[in-house]
């Protein structure tokens, strides 16, 4: 098994199969205009199935295709039916915001997709349209819907909080996972890419949100469902579904992150604060054997020693501060949030 200087296994794989997005959120890609990877130097299926084969033999056992927005990639569920034939792949994973779901969650399921997690931030039309700069919010909730018909369970549904700006939708988002049997799981605001304008006051902590949520509706203890998953869940105590959160600024999981990513045009990425990833794609295209390419992974692997969210907490508790524009970034929507 692969492991970094700092102990932690290759265990998951992130897949961004786009870095376009018919959004544009204000805390991920705010910008009409951006470089976009030109469409020949996107990984082909072929290649993304090759690349996920060598990735489970040195140890990953769960994908998650994500982007930019990953059901703007079409046929996408060819990609998944040749991810599905992968031996020792037991996990493939769709991170979503939905709006293209009505036409293709049936198609999704049918080529072996297991589980989809949606990211929606309010049920309110106008905060939605300021959040997306789009006017999506009934396709998206038929998205929802259409999710749950055609037999994925759970759904989670991903929401960001950003203090003045969604944080009074906390209780009614509550209300309508626990009417619709959806699992609901808070995500800090982070300062990923450079084009949000993050600033700490805008994050609305997880301690916040899990006692406004008390109040209403009582929660029980929480727990990590494995060690290495960002999110802890909660329980509700009348045991109508359950909460989750991913801390990621307010208590970071760094210690025990075992996810690398892989970007659209084929970068191998071992943080989502990096700078800079690794160019696989040129060795594919290049003619290298899977020997030459597990070589590479491992020994970008061996040498990671990422930890940023652990740094920008350590960052914001002393007494300098943390500048979160101290290093640039590659954009959420590039490496695949
Ligand atoms: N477009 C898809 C979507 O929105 O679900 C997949 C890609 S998106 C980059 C993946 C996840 O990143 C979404 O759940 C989104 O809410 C989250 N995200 C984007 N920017 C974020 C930020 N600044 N802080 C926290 N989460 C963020
Ligand atoms: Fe929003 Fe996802 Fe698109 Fe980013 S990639 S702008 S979070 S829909
Ligand atoms: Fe992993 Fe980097 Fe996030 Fe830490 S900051 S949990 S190392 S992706």
């Amino acid at each position: 098994m692969l492991s970094d200087i700092y102990r932690r296994e290759l265990r998951d794989l992130r897949i961004s199969v786009t870095d376009r997005c018919n959004f544009r959120c204000t805390y991920c890609m705010p910008f009409d205009e951006y470089v976009w990877i030109d469409r020949e130097e996107l990984l082909s299926f072929e290649e993304i199935t090759r690349l996920t084969r060598l990735f489970v033999e040195l140890g990953v056992s769960k994908v998650r295709l994500t982007g930019g927005e990953p059901l703007l990639r079409s046929e996408l569920q060819t990609l998944i039916k040749q991810l599905g034939e992968v031996p020792g792949l037991s996990d493939i994973c769709l991170t979503t915001n939905a709006s293209r779901l009505v036409e293709k969650a049936d198609s999704l399921r049918a080529a072996g997709l297991s589980r989809i997690n949606i990211s929606l931030d309010t049920l309110d039309e106008e905060k939605f349209k300021r959040m997306t700069k789009r006017e999506d919010l009934p396709k998206v909730l038929n998205g929802i819907f259409a999710a749950k018909a055609s037999g994925f369970k759970p759904i989670k549904i991903n929401m960001v909080v950003e203090r003045g700006v969604n944080d009074d939708e906390i209780i009614p988002m509550v209300d309508f996972c626990r009417e619709h049997e959806l699992s609901l799981r808070f995500i800090e605001y982070m300062d990923v890419g450079n084009a949000n304008g993050w600033a700490s006051n805008k994050i609305v902590s997880k301690k916040e949100i899990l006692e406004r949520i008390h109040d209403v509706y009582p929660t029980q203890d929480g727990d990590r469902e494995r060690v290495s998953d960002p999110a802890i869940q909660y329980a509700f105590s009348d045991n109508r579904g359950d909460i989750g959160f991913i801390a990621s600024v307010t208590e970071p999981f760094c210690t025990n992150c075992t996810r690398a990513r892989l970007t659209a045009d084929g970068k191998l990425v071992t943080c989502l604060f990096s700078n800079d990833g690794l160019d696989l794609k040129t060795f594919l295209r290049n003619g290298a054997t899977d020997d030459a390419i597990t070589d590479v992974i491992t020994s970008v692997w061996n040498k990671r020693s990422d930890r940023y969210s652990d740094e920008r907490l350590e960052a914001l508790n002393s007494s300098e501060g943390y500048n979160p524009r101290r290093q640039t970034k590659i954009e959420m929507i590039t490496l695949g949030g």
